[in-house]
């Protein structure tokens, strides 16, 4: 009877893009457990074991339950919210005097909930002064929105799940959706048409496994093979030409451009035969709706802009754009990566404007009733540039909200060293037992998903609600509240009188869009977008009038001042650490399972999750390779790369092909090994790509 549930409530879960809807039992107005809701129109039903699992890793011992700030002997010791506040304030108030604006910044995550993430970018930037922030969205989902942004002049993900569907051809790039996204998977599973599903991955993972055709191709071979498929559609005259005409910019240099890349070259550098490559072209050439669809292997890569315009090249050239079933898709990450793109008031100024463009200060100005004179003209550094900041001298403070620099960061004991370099580090989260707060000076205690409301946006631009279901424990705080504490302990809680509530920030969040391709002054409140099913942007209905699975491009216009898309497009580069005598392995990482979530920080506390997946690292290599290395599955091997080393366990398998090996994301060790480079257009690592050597430990 104590657990007995007398409501429940619905709720989008916080882990991955997908946005699945959970069904909350209450008793007494607490969770005390849940199941996938069924009518929702994203999961219908289905929830995979984190959204089972949401409720059990708020329990955790290692909850971060009062501040915590470093003392005169080094140790973190508790301290009231008063004096932890006043001691964040008046250190990043001391270094902002002696360094200026430049000289603290803030680095934020895509699981935070819109409204707050819109409150921080604007204290932060409006009210405290700085200069620079960005998001771990810079590890997931930069590479897809300045893909779009380029592409279409605005980032925005064109689809809706029903394409998965109704598509008859599927080409999954860098995407293990089967574990990954395995509730977008199944929507795949439900596509009546039969559909051709074809995966362009190094790996053979479970996803490749359930494909109709495999493409094993080469890592960093991707730009050469989706150019050759254009060539082949240029070659045979397999273009929609009057989409082409009517739509798009710049197609017949794209047309000349990729000449070049023949099915023998794409062969030659992919390993993909070139008769294969040709039945690629001709199955999307007969493919009545067509859709490609990438995650991380795009975006974790140092061309990933371009090679996601590679297959926004395709889709526009054979008309595969604003149709059901088809698109050129980008699978995001994180729970809200999608709102943080919109929101964060980072590299991007509120509801998808410029810090550049002085009209569109003026406007967020004018609706936020403050002085112009308070937004920067400047855009914020990215990530990697803000710790570069670190090692120059020229970033002493920063504050770490929701994410985990020290043990997620490409090349990450050259990260810890960097954050042991500042003045101060501020580490706002729920644990306080993460790598980066364990380097903090300040530890601010958090409320998790399931104890604040808000709102996320998930990877098909749908607002889904998210409610206080338990007490945060402790003196744990929603990190809204804690941002309007930091506002009025800074002294510009004035400012932001209006965002009293993480529901009236919708409200301004609303005016701030309207008029933009996000526009939702129509969306409603919570209560609006929750009987609605979670409402799409854009909404400039009421959310009961129009249709709850929309696509965007239906009219042909994109988002570019002629109304037209543009193809984007440029030769590849090498590799920069390529495989050699001395590190003979390309190292791969990804994720590992269903059961876990980027650092394992709150899926590592969940004991189902544990027993699903290894506790220890592994790595997968090719039987070949393991014969020549002498090792067996089960034995021990050291793994190290120019930066650091790990032992792990041995996993032999055909699965990745000779001179590859894998290493799952979630250990705390696999980016001692990684090798930081960056794409050059939206300054994501580049993860899967770094030279390494294996021998028995
Ligand atoms: Fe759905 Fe993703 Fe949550 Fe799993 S983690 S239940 S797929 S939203």
């Amino acid at each position: 009877d104590r657990l007995k549930p007398d409501a429940t409530t619905d709720m989008v879960c916080g882990y991955c893009s997908t946005g699945c809807s959970l069904r909350v039992h209450l008793k007494e107005g607490e969770a005390v457990n849940l199941t996938p809701t069924t009518e929702y129109p994203v999961n219908l039903g289905m929830a995979c074991p984190k959204g089972w699992e949401a409720l059990n890793v708020l329990d955790a011992d290692d909850r971060a339950t009062r501040p915590l700030l470093r003392d005169a002997s080094g140790e973190l010791k508790a301290v009231s919210w008063d004096k932890a506040l006043r001691t964040f304030c008046d250190k990043f108030k001391q270094i902002g005097e002696e360094h200026g604006p430049e000289s603290v910044a803030f680095l934020s995550t895509g699981q935070l909930v819109t409204e707050e993430m819109a409150l921080l970018g604007s204290l932060a930037k409006f009210g405290m002064g700085m200069l620079h922030g960005d998001g771990n969205t810079r590890q997931c989902m930069a590479t897809a929105a300045t893909a779009y942004k380029q592409s279409f002049g605005f980032d925005a993900p064109p689809f809706t799940y029903q394409d998965f569907e109704e598509s008859d051809v599927i080409v999954l790039v860098g995407s293990n959706l089967c574990v990954a996204h395995p509730i977008m998977w199944e929507r795949v599973c439900r596509n009546p048409n039969n559909p051709e599903i074809i995966v362009v991955d190094p790996r053979r993972t479970e996803t490749a496994m359930a494909a109709t055709l495999h493409l094993p191709i080469r890592p960093k071979s991707d730009l050469a093979f989706f150019y050759s498929l254009a060539h082949i559609l240029c070659r045979e005259g397999w273009i929609l030409r009057d989409f082409v005409d009517a739509h798009t910019n710049g197609f017949d240099g794209f047309a000349q451009f990729v000449q070049a890349y023949t099915p023998e070259r794409a062969a030659a550098e992919s390993g993909i035969p070139a008769e294969t490559i040709e039945k690629v072209a001709l199955t999307i050439h007969e493919g009545k709706r067509v859709s490609f669809w990438w995650t991380m292997g795009v975006n974790q890569n140092y061309e990933g802009v371009r090679i996601a315009q590679s297959m926004i090249n395709l889709a526009l050239m054979t008309g595969n754009m604003g149709r059901p079933g088809a698109g050129a898709n980008s699978v995001t990450g994180q729970c809200n990566a999608m709102g943080s793109r919109i929101f964060s008031n980072t590299t991007g100024l509120l509801a998808g404007r410029d810090f550049l463009n002085p009209t569109h200060r003026q406007e967020v100005a004018d609706i936020l009733d403050i002085p112009v004179e308070k937004l920067p003209t400047e855009n914020s550094l990215p990530y990697h540039q803000i710790l570069e900041g670190i090692r120059t001298g020229t970033i002493k403070g920063l504050w770490v909200i929701c994410t985990n620099t020290s043990h997620s960061w490409i090349h990450q004991s050259d990260a810890r060293d960097l954050l042991e370099k500042l003045d101060f580090l501020v580490v706002q989260d729920m644990y306080h037992t993460t790598d980066t707060a364990q380097q903090a000076d300040l530890v601010l205690p958090a409320a998790g998903w399931g104890e604040k409301e808000g709102t996320f946006i998930n990877s098909e631009r749908r607002y889904g609600v998210v409610k206080r279901v338990r007490r945060p424990p402790g003196e744990a705080l929603p990190d809204f509240s804690i941002f309007r504490l930091v506002a009025e302990y800074w002294g510009v809680g004035e400012m932001f009188r209006r965002w009293e509530t993480p529901e009236a920030t919708l409200g301004i969040l609303k005016e701030l869009s309207r008029g933009q391709p996000c526009d939702i002054t129509e969306i409603g409140d919570y209560a609006t977008i929750d009987h609605a099913g979670g409402v799409q942007w854009p909404c400039t209905e009421s959310p009961e009038a129009i249709d709850q699975q929309r696509r965007l491009f239906e009219d042909g216009h994109y988002y570019h001042e002629d109304g037209r898309a543009k193809f984007l497009f440029e030769d590849s580069r090498a590799m920069p650490e390529p495989p050699d005598t001395e590190y003979p392995f390309l190292l791969l990482t990804g994720r590992g399972a269903a059961s876990q979530w980027h650092t394992q920080t709150r899926t590592g506390k969940s004991a189902v999750l544990r027993k699903l997946y290894p506790q220890g690292v592994y790595v997968e290599m090719n039987p070949e390779d393991a014969a020549i290395a002498g090792l067996e599955s089960y034995d021990k091997a050291s793994v190290w790369s120019r930066r650091g080393e790990l032992k792990a366990t041995v996993f032999v398998t055909p699965t990745v092909q000779p001179g590859q090996l894998f290493i799952p994301m979630h250990y705390e060790e696999t980016n001692r090994l990684t090798l930081p480079h960056f794409d050059p257009y939206s300054h994501q690592p580049s993860y899967k790509d770094c030279a390494v050597a294996i021998a028995p430990a």
